[in-house]
């Protein structure tokens, strides 16, 4: 028998029938037998979290404005799914213990904490499992950082002697027995963690979509749900801005090998997208792309000046403007006379014109530009690495679409190609790509 850790989102448990769902998907696998809850999501497009509701009761609890109505959105809500799981599970003390907590004080993360809490209760109840409550088991240190000796050595005796079990996401406890969360949308971390003390074969990430798409669907019509990616692909698609997995998700399962699998609650036949580690599996994609993403709103500095090359430092003296000023860049194109950095418009707000100044007084340009409007594009791909014409068939896509390219950049690593072009080509190249290596 295997095993697998099952984490479901916030839309997964937003109602009684939603959990119906997860029930049947987790007793449907014997193997799934470590469940790990968020707290119940939005039920449509205007309703709210519960654990933002949460957040807004220990907010004015703070400021001492009473707090009774919308703390009785979150408890008719645990009471509704109750009524329409037609469940009998004896919450009310549950409800009233938090809220004089909350009324008494309790720390912002301990209230955020208690959706995900309860959630657990209901469902370790409605599966038959045991509750395990995660403030004893996922530890963090004195300073607030997750402990990954602490919580292994917490996780490893508890989980054998105990599962089947359900723990709740998002949170875990310092050593002072008080609760800390993870950052939003921590669950997928609780997850992750679990997995990776337990040894589990596979970590199934349950939400409300069939796993990753190839392109963003406000940009590309019906895009393709990625099959497998692995850990550097999923890493560039990212950075790019394509995201299902909470960033630090990654790293607990990628560094043990274990296999994440973004599975949709809505339609649990759907095989979903299976993340895996690039030495696990033999590289079978040949000529292919796994995906592509991109952002906009970048900016280049564009440096000119005669025998760059052979100034010594003079690199150095470029980035040293940008890191005195606290601004990061993503990329940095070069020929023998020219150095562009492309930077986020975000990180230049209000800087731009002082940073010329100083790139100006401290590397002498011939030529400084700031050319605005920029999008930057990455197309991802294991396949891609050591086959030749790759690269000409997505430059030949872009010319053919009469998009001009300002920028190219290849990793060393060759699993990607970042193209950078005008902001109002963003969506034309995009689709470009798409249909000259998928469709
Ligand atoms: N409920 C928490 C949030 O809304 C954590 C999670 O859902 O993963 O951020």
């Amino acid at each position: 028998m295997g095993t697998k850790v099952c984490k479901f989102g916030g839309t997964s448990l937003a109602d009684g029938k939603q959990l119906r769902k997860v029930q049947a998907i987790v007793q449907n696998d014997g193997d799934r037998r470590y469940v790990v809850p968020s707290a119940p999501g939005k039920r449509g497009p205007d309703d709210r979290k519960i654990t933002d509701l949460l957040y807004l009761c220990h907010d004015h609890a703070k400021q001492n404005i009473p707090f009774d109505q919308v703390f009785n959105l979150v408890a008719d809500r645990y009471r509704q799914i109750l009524v329409e799981l037609d469940m009998w599970f004896d919450i009310a003390p549950h409800l009233e213990k938090i809220k004089d907590e909350i009324a008494d004080g309790a720390s912002r993360d301990y209230a955020a904490s208690r959706g995900e809490y309860l959630c657990g209760l209901i469902l370790a109840e409605l599966l038959g499992y045991t509750f395990i409550d995660a403030a004893d088991v996922i530890r963090f240190d004195t300073r607030g950082q997750f402990d990954t000796t602490a919580t292994g050595q917490a996780l490893g005796p508890t989980l054998l002697k105990t599962e089947p079990v359900v723990i709740p996401g998002f949170y875990g406890g310092l050593p002072d027995g008080s609760v800390k969360t993870f950052p939003r949308g921590g669950s997928d971390i609780t997850g992750a963690v679990i997995a990776r003390a337990i040894g589990a074969d596979v970590y199934e990430n349950w939400t409300d979509v069939n796993g990753l798409l190839m392109a963003d669907p406000c940009v590309v019509d019906n895009p393709k749900t990625i099959e497998t990616i692995t850990y550097r692909e999923l890493r560039e698609l990212a950075y790019m801005g394509a995201t299902v997995l909470h960033d630090e998700a990654v790293f607990p399962v990628r560094d043990t090998g274990i296999p994440v699998n973004i599975r949709n609650t809505n339609q649990p036949n759907h095989p979903g997208t299976m993340i895996i580690s690039s030495r696990t599996k033999p590289i079978t994609h040949g000529g292919t792309i796994t995906g592509i993403a991109g952002r906009k709103d970048f900016t280049v500095i564009a440096v000119e000046k005669a025998l760059m090359n052979k100034e010594l430092g003079f690199g150095r003296r470029l980035l040293n403007v940008l890191e005195v000023h606290g601004v990061s860049f993503e990329h940095m194109p070069s020929g023998i006379d020219t150095m562009s950095v492309v930077v986020a418009d975000a990180q230049l707000k209000g800087k731009l014109d002082t940073i010329l100044e100083d790139i100006r007084h401290e590397c002498h340009p011939d030529v400084l530009e700031a050319n605005p409007h920029m999008a930057v594009i990455a197309t991802v791909g294991r396949g891609m690495a050591h086959i030749p014409g790759m690269a000409a068939k997505l430059f030949t896509a872009l010319a053919d679409a009469g998009v001009n390219i300002r920028m190219i950049d290849q990793g060393s690593s060759e699993i990607n190609i970042i193209v950078g072009v005008e902001t109002a080509d963003f969506e034309a190249a995009v689709r470009a790509i798409y249909r000259a290596f998928v469709e």
